[in-house]
């Protein structure tokens, strides 16, 4: 904290609150309140949510989905097994705990539970004493006062004079404050030109003003202040659209306006103590002056809340949650103040500038939702009118002269203030009453009435026109009204829900939405009606063209009497509509109207007649049919058809629909016309009526309409989505609309209907929809997109062709129709409808091909079903006399006039000889045979009602099973046939393969027995070669290398050509990183720039290696330049383009697979080379393992003398000989044989060139440089790190070591190998040696090199790489370039290996043989004896610092455990270099096999001990210097820690499998840095467990002069740049490289629908996936990091403008 606030603060405690307190408690503060803290706090808990902080509500049991936990009550409640939700607050609103009126269950945690937390006591109630509540009450109101007279403060305003305590004096600030309008660099610019300061500075204000709300950003005389001010305002009214908010404060004032607030957070914590305070509280703030109409304490600073500053602002609003809210009754109070200035607030909240959250009509929810509460508020305060009439007032800036809604040109934010107001009504609303009083329905009616007057501005608002010839010019603003819609759309439900609780209120509800809907409906009225005739009906009616005259899409009036009407039919108060409209009034034909001119307008669009009135038509037709508007749009509309269907007469209803879609003429005799564009149009039309007309029929899925359920409803709304195709949890959510508690109730269903199908390691769950489920599948659902329509149609068509059935896809039965709107069906047997079905079929089998679709025979074929259908449900239903739909009749009869003579059911046998109509054969069939099955019903029912009416049912049943049995008969017969044509096809087919064979017997068997031949041929030399000698990598023994030759094809010429030393380079894409994939600690600082570094060795802890991998493509060298070169120019052309990689550092992205590479990797063919075991017989004879030392002692000592001319170095001889014989002793090691070294050419050995310095480059972050001393090393080191990498991915994977690689992998790191074999050739052999010698160093403590560290302080596989691949150099002559021949290597392999396994056994038993605690059984084997006899020569030699009394065994099972990684490397090694085929075990996996096969394969005995006994003469005096090291010492007597072998293999943190418990974690964070309560980014880092302060920055670093946020510093360390971060709060994995790149990646946490949740938007709960967690860590170790970001960036071009670096 600022010293100086810190002062500030302490004296404000000692001078004021301390004495204060004392006097209140009548005791020592601290020990009083520490006893009230005791005696037990309230039962609510109360805790207000900062921004960020994660809320939990439960599904089951909260009341509304504004009931919210916090973290701590959750934990501790009976909702964490519930089906809870989890959601980032936005801040404000307070934890629910404790509130019995916002849970159905469990409103208590178990911590808030009385009883709990150790206090007896029940209630916080009276623990108070009457000295002290009559001191509170005495302190109180002087505080408050004092409070409300600070803050309510206008500039003009003085001191009252009691305050006054000196002169006047002329001490001013120029105060600025903060709102939502400027921008952090309108402000910082404002300031620098207004005061002349430095950024700095600006920026130090800015900051604060955004925190605290204001600042004094200068302090002077009066005149001074106020010319600043003028400044600031100035200069902010420059950059934008208003001037900032700048006062001039007097000196005292703000300090008294400072103290108030320090005064509420006192007054606050006082609250948490006792009720008692917080009651004394809330009674004084309500108290109003008697006889006064001022308004009470609290009221006032409501009121004055838009003009407070943020920061006061929170003091009040928090004070507000302590204590009004913290006792029910008091805040029942509290909101009927609140509701009673709720106009002035709510006007002030819309022309304020802070966020919602800071004013305090966000408070509205924590009273409105209360269900008591908002009853009371109905009754008492009239709340619902109170808004409704807030809403008129606030909205009239939008009206135009027909006083309807326009909101062109809105204000995006304002009207956002204005949603605001929605909001609250929607909260008013969201529990219905269970009692009504008669005061509640009057209260309720008159809020009804209120609201119908919105709606009355919303009728008919926005009217367009059909724009004809131009097109319009601008796109009109369609998206406020749109927005509108959807915020009501719940909120209309809601009334509807209310309205419909009871008989009385619905009627009267309806009766008055019924006056509204007339009243708006005048509009045509002038003009005459006229007469519309066909098929001898006519239809009488004022004329009106959608495609001429103005129309709305907004009707919220009409659907809101729709909504009422399919109510009144559920309840069956329909009734007695007549005694509140009366027929007369009731003028269906004008309710119909509307809504019916808003389908037509659809339809008009999709014929493309609106086209140019642009986009803004098709995005509100979009909205309008949309899962986000369309239960309150266009679902009421269809509603409303179905209304009017059952209630005019079916022809006139026909006819008038009809003439909407302005069909009229194309039903009549058309006039030919040649416009094809008008053919066109009229065909749509067609179309779009028919499917209207199939919607009004068949669609009877709303409760009221038919009798089903709301689950009824939801089910099919599933299934017809799981017809497209199976779909995920959340796809189907978000096509299913939400109600008021956004609750779709499609759990409750799912599993009824669909099974689900889990996820694998990517994608998400899926339901598939059970097979049962099929046969609801109606083509023609009503809320089918177009192209959903044509998908379900396919697949269906699809499944149904895959089962061998019949394409037919009939309408399911629908529901009967409830009795008010049973009428409807007699729209599809009435005489106008069957002229239209006649008129197109007719079309249709006459061929007049331009005049009818595919489409329209569709629907027309789906509306003969619907009327076939319905009427052999009737007949099944009721005697056959009683059954007067006649749609058979109908359809079979002859149409009345000439044109058509024919009936519906001849034309249907005619057109299953339409050709064009072949895919429709099916479904004709289809029919036909219902026009049978109903002709039968009505044959057979009025043969049985003569016969016996009893009997009646019992046939009707036994005809439809015919029916049923008979269609099952006959698709059995259709299987079979199907069956059968398979059957014959098969026996074609293979007639004619075998013919094939007949004749071409004779090449076919030649072929078999060449192949034979050829197999036993192979087979014989492998199983010589395998008897022989093969599977022996090291030694006289060793295997002939396997090298065929390769032949390679590049993926950029796709030429092919055979990879040769004198041939041009080919090269394999790759990236060199580096890498903390292994390291043992975490904590090791690593070095960021390498210039300094000698990387010869590497620690045991492997801190940081150097990775390279490779995606396994081939170019020819040449050509990658090529390609290189060309990218590079692109690039540069366009210097706009953000670059996805950095070209400076050589990257580029594989051509073919997109990865991110940096180099390329020369292929260098491997030489075979095959031993004469002769020859290698008589070497071994001399060639001892003292004997080839001495060699190579007198070798290099040799090249000493050589180079210092004479001067003898200091190299203290090994044996005992000395030098005598130099010269002789020198060449010897020639004569063990050498032969000439590969020659390569040039492209080779500048490839070799190019990539060594790559590594070098990149693995020590220097400058490349091609003559650095260290680019050897770092190629040794790369070598063996990327070995040891792929032995622990193979080892972590459960994979055997050899024949388990992927391909990419596998030809990495063959290249990789022969690469580092090759570099050595392009590097001066005398770098060469001087480098092997101080490798030999640590092996050979005779070697006195500088700097050699202990055995404790290398890795091992580092340094025999490096010792191998060095070792050649000894061969160098001035000049014949040599190197060892075969024979040779084998040897020297062979020692070297073998001393290096010496080395590190003992390295393995001095660091990890300790006494184990687990006792295991005592072992007697050969090994362990071995083991127990080299543990006494380590004793000796450490002179008892090592102990002797490790058992034998339990050394031997150390060194076993401890070395077999260092095998399993050593075997990869030298099969990739020598290409020697490793024994069968190694491609298997089983522990025993696996270490016999590596000793067998690397010339090991199996008992290791032995090669201390065989060598012994030659190994102790190593031994003996080794052990006497005073690092070795040091850490055998405990001094310091070595690493312990095996080492621990690195895997991502755990990560717990609740997501829950990490936002917990997440919760208990706090910044390292600052203390301030802002919002932060927690992220975890999964390779390490740190949790880090991100996006903030408090938390940033400055970097080699950058400011790095925490992650990207945390990256440098943790993984050498490369890093997987979990961001806590929004479950998202990130993942980044070095400063600039990083891209986000799914949490491997699944809901129970198998589906991630990013940005906790759905909420549900998480679990982990071990298997995608899985799969994160092998993209560590597999090192795809980075190739993963390249790949996402790549696709996802927005992460571009994120800045990586501030993370
Ligand atoms: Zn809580
Ligand atoms: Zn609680
Ligand atoms: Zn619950
Ligand atoms: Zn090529
Ligand atoms: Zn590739
Ligand atoms: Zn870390
Ligand atoms: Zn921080």
């Amino acid at each position: 904290m600022d010293p100086l606030v810190e002062k500030q603060e302490e004296m404000v405690q000692a001078a004021i609150l301390y004495p204060l307190e004392c006097y209140l408690f009548g005791e020592d503060p601290d020990v009083f309140l520490e006893k009230l803290q005791q005696s037990g706090t309230s039962q609510l808990c109360g805790k207000v949510f900062k921004g960020g902080e994660t809320t939990y509500s439960c599904r089951d049991c909260a009341v509304d989905p504004t009931c919210v936990l916090c973290m701590d009550c959750f934990q501790n409640s009976i909702h964490k097994n519930h089906r809870y939700k989890m959601h980032s607050s936005t801040g404000g609103g307070f934890c629910d705990c404790g509130d019995t009126e916002a849970w159905k269950a469990g409103p208590l945690c178990t911590k808030h539970e009385p009883g709990a937390s150790g206090s007896a006591k029940e209630n916080s109630g009276c623990q108070l004493n009457e000295e002290i509540m009559e001191h509170s009450r005495r302190v109180f109101p002087s505080v408050i006062k004092y409070i409300v007279d600070m803050l309510v403060w206008e500039e003009e305003k003085e001191l009252p004079p009691e305050l006054v305590i000196r002169e006047k004096v002329d001490s001013y600030y120029c105060v600025l404050f903060n709102d939502e309008h400027h921008s952090y660099d309108h402000v910082i610019y404002s300031l620098q030109r207004a005061l002349g300061c430095e950024l700095g500075e600006a920026q130090l204000h800015t900051t604060a003003i955004d925190k605290e709300g204001r600042r004094a950003v200068k302090a002077g005389h009066y005149a001074s202040c106020q010319e600043v001010k003028e400044e600031i305002k100035r200069h902010s009214e420059n950059v934008s659209q208003r001037p900032l908010h700048v006062e001039v404060l007097h000196a005292d004032v703000m300090a008294h306006q400072k103290f108030a607030l320090r005064l509420g957070s006192w007054l606050n914590k006082l609250m948490s103590y006792s009720s008692d305070f917080r009651q004394i509280f809330c009674q004084i703030c309500l108290k109003e002056e008697a006889g006064s109409e001022k308004p009470c304490f609290i009221s006032k600073l409501m009121l004055w809340d838009a003009k407070l500053h943020k920061g006061a602002r929170k003091v009040l609003h928090e004070l507000i949650f302590s204590s009004f809210f913290m006792e029910m009754e008091y805040k029942k109070l509290f909101a009927v103040e609140f509701v009673k200035y709720y106009k002035a607030l709510q006007k002030e909240y819309i022309s304020d500038d802070h966020d919602r959250v800071l004013s305090v009509t966000a408070l509205s929810v924590q009273m409105f939702t209360v269900p008591t509460l908002a009853r009371h508020l109905i009754e008492e305060q009239n709340v619902i009118t109170t808004i409704t009439e807030t809403l008129l007032e606030v909205l009239p800036e939008y009206l135009d002269k027909n006083d309807k809604f326009n909101f062109q040109g809105y204000s995006q934010d304002k009207l956002n203030r204005v949603y605001a107001v929605i909001y609250d009504l929607r909260y008013v609303l969201v529990s219905k009453p269970t009692l009504w009083t008669d005061r509640l329905r009057a209260r309720f009616l008159e809020g009804f009435v209120s609201f119908l007057r919105i709606l009355t501005c919303m009728q008919g608002m926005e009217e367009i026109k059909r724009q004809i010839g131009q097109h319009i010019e601008v796109d009109p603003d369609w998206e406020a009204a749109i927005a509108i819609q959807m915020q009501l759309k719940n909120i209309l439900l809601m009334f509807q829900e209310w309205c419909a609780c009871d008989e009385e209120l619905l009627l009267k509800a309806y009766s008055e939405c019924h006056k509204a809907v007339i009243r708006c409906s005048t509009n045509g009225r002038s003009r005459e009606k006229t007469v519309f005739h066909l098929c001898g009906h006519t239809l009488e009616s004022r004329p009106y063209r959608v495609s001429a005259d103005p129309v709305s899409i907004h009707l919220p009036l009409s659907r809101t009497l729709a909504g009422l009407h399919v109510r009144l039919s559920k309840t069956g108060t329909i009734s007695r509509l007549h005694e509140f409209v009366s027929p007369e009034e009731f003028q269906v034909e004008l309710l119909v109207e509307y809504p019916l001119r808003c389908l037509v307008l659809v339809a008009q669009v999709v014929a493309e007649m609106w086209r140019r009135n642009g986009l803004s038509l098709i995005s509100q037709v979009f909205y309008y049919q949309d899962v986000k508007c369309r239960e309150e749009m266009y679902d009421k509309d269809i509603i409303m058809l179905q209304i009017g269907a059952s209630l005019m007469d079916p022809n006139q209803f026909l006819l008038l629909i009809l003439q909407r879609y302005e069909l009229a003429e194309a039903f009549k005799k058309l006039k030919p016309t040649k416009d094809q564009d008008l053919i066109k149009q009229y065909n749509v039309l067609i179309e779009e009526m028919l499917q209207i007309l199939i919607y009004v029929v068949g669609e009877r899925y709303v409760p009221g309409v038919s009798n089903v359920t709301k689950e009824d409803v939801i089910m099919r709304e599933i299934i017809h989505l799981l017809c497209i195709e199976p779909m995920a949890h959340s796809a189907i959510t978000k096509s299913l609309p939400e109600n008021e508690n956004y609750e779709t109730g499609l759990e409750n269903v799912i599993d009824k209907v669909a099974t689900f199908k889990k996820p694998g390691v990517s994608g998400h769950g899926v339901y598939e929809l059970k097979d049962e489920c099929l046969k609801e599948f109606n083509m023609f659902f009503y809320h089918y997109t177009k192209t959903q329509h044509s998908k379900a149609e396919h697949t269906q068509k699809k499944r149904r062709k895959q089962e061998n059935r019949d394409e037919a896809l009939p309408p399911p039965p629908p529901p009967d129709f409830s009795p008010a709107f049973s009428n409807v069906v007699r729209i599809l047997n009435c005489d106008v409808m069957m002229h239209i079905l006649r008129t197109i079929l007719q079309r249709a089998v006459e061929l007049e091909t331009h005049l009818w679709t595919e489409a329209m025979i569709q629907m027309v074929l789906h509306l003969l079903s619907l009327g076939l259908l319905e009427e052999k449900q009737q007949l099944q239903k009721s005697p056959e006399e009683e059954v007067t739909f006649d749609f058979y009749h109908k359809a079979t009869r002859m149409g009345s006039s000439a044109l058509n003579a024919v009936s519906v059911l001849t034309l249907l046998e005619k057109l299953k000889r339409v050709p064009q109509l072949e895919a429709q054969k099916d479904t004709v069939g289809w029919i036909l045979q219902m026009f049978d099955t109903v002709k039968r019903l009505r044959e057979k029912s009025s043969l049985t009602t003569v016969a016996a009416t009893s009997g009646s049912e019992a046939t009707k049943v036994d005809e439809t099973q015919s029916t049923q049995d008979k269609e099952k008969a006959e698709r059995k017969r259709k299987a079979e046939a199907a069956r059968l044509h398979r059957q014959k096809i098969m026996a074609q087919m293979s007639a004619l393969q075998r013919n094939f064979i007949e004749t071409h017997k004779l090449l076919y068997e030649n072929t078999l027995e060449a192949q034979g031949k050829e197999d036993a041929v192979m087979e014989e030399e492998s199983i010589s070669s395998a008897i022989d000698y093969s599977k022996i990598a090291l030694g006289p023994k060793r295997g002939p290398s396997v090298a065929e030759k390769e032949v390679l094809t590049c993926i950029l010429c796709q030429e092919e050509q055979e990879v040769k030393l004198e041939s041009a380079a080919m090269v394999l894409s790759a990236c060199v990183q580096k890498s903390t994939a292994l390291t043992q600690n975490r904590s090791r600082i690593l070095e960021h720039s390498g210039d300094t570094l000698d990387p010869l060795f590497m620690h045991p802890d492997l801190p940081c290696g150097t990775h390279t991998g490779s995606c396994g493509h081939v170019m020819h060298a040449a050509c990658w330049q090529k390609y290189f070169e060309a990218m590079q120019l692109n690039f540069r052309q366009r210097l706009h383009v953000e670059q996805i990689f950095d070209l400076e550092n050589g990257e580029y992205l594989c051509p073919l697979c997109k990865s991110l590479c940096n180099t390329v990797i020369p292929i260098v063919p491997l030489q075979p080379q095959k031993i004469n075991s002769e020859d290698a017989e008589a070497v071994a004879q001399i060639l001892s393992l003292a004997r080839w030392l001495e060699i190579i002692i007198a070798r290099i000592s040799g090249y000493s003398v050589k180079n210092a001319k004479g001067e003898k170095q200091n190299l203290p001889a090994f044996t005992n000989k000395g030098i005598g014989n130099s010269a002789l002793e020198f060449n010897s090691i020639l004569s063990f044989g050498v032969q000439s070294s590969a020659k390569y050419s040039n492209s080779i050995k500048e490839m070799l060139i190019l990539f060594a310095t790559t590594i070098y480059r990149v693995g020590l972050k220097v400058a490349p440089n091609e003559a650095d001393y260290r680019i050897p090393m770092m190629t040794w080191s790369t070598c063996a790190f990327t070995i040891q990498c792929i032995e622990n991915l193979l080892e972590t994977e459960g994979k055997p070591l050899f024949g388990s690689l992927q391909n990419r992998q596998h030809s990495g790191l063959k290249a990789l190998v022969q690469f580092a074999a090759a570099q050595r050739t392009t590097s001066p052999q005398v770098l060469i040696q001087k480098h092997l010698i101080r490798l030999l160093g640590v092996l050979l403590p005779n070697f006195k090199v500088e700097d050699t560290p202990s055995l404790l302080e290398v890795d091992m596989f580092h340094i025999l790489v490096g010792l191998v691949l060095s070792f050649p150099s000894l061969y160098w002559e001035d000049a014949v370039d040599l190197q060892p021949s075969s024979i040779s290597s084998a040897y020297n392999h062979l020692y070297l290996f073998h001393l290096m396994t010496l080395a590190h056994i003992t390295q393995i038993v001095v660091s990890s043989a300790t006494e184990s605690p687990t006792a295991q059984p005592y072992e007697n084997s050969e090994e362990a004896h071995s083991a127990q006899a080299f543990c006494r020569e380590v004793c000796q030699y450490t002179s008892g610092c090592f102990s002797q009394d490790i058992p034998g065994w339990l050394v031997w099972d150390c060194v076993k455990k401890g070395i077999m990684p260092y095998l399993r490397c050593a075997a990869l090694f030298f099969h990739y270099m020598l290409g020697v085929s490793p024994p069968e075990d190694l491609l298997q996996v089983s522990e025993e096999g696996q270490f016999k096969a590596l000793c067998s394969y690397l010339s090991l005995p199996t008992n290791l001990f032995l090669l201390f006994q065989e060598y012994r003469d030659t190994v102790n005096p190593l031994l003996q210097r080794w052990c006497a090291d005073p690092m070795v010492l040091s850490c055998l007597k405990g001094k310091s820690i070595a690493v312990r072998y095996p080492r621990k293999r690195n895997s991502l943190i755990e990560l717990p499998e609740d997501y829950s418990c990490l936002l917990n974690q997440a919760s208990q964070f706090r910044c390292p840095r600052s203390s301030d309560d802002e919002q932060k980014h927690p992220v975890l880092c999964l390779f390490c467990g740190a949790m880090l302060c991100s996006q903030n920055t408090c938390c940033q670093e400055l970097v080699n002069g950058e400011e790095l946020g925490a992650c990207t510093s945390h990256a440098l360390q943790c993984g050498a740049g490369v890093c997987m971060f979990l961001k806590i709060r929004e479950c998202k994995v990130v993942l980044i490289e070095g400063k600039t790149r990083g891209c986000l990646y799914p949490a491997p946490y699944l809901d129970e629908y198998g589906e991630t949740d990013p940005g906790l938007k759905r909420g549900n709960p998480l679990h982990l996936c071990r298997e995608r967690y899985r799969k994160l860590h092998l993209l560590w170790q597999q090192h795809c990091i980075i190739e993963e970001i390249a790949r996402s960036q790549e696709t996802n071009q927005i992460f571009f403008g994120f800045n990586w670096q501030l993370l």
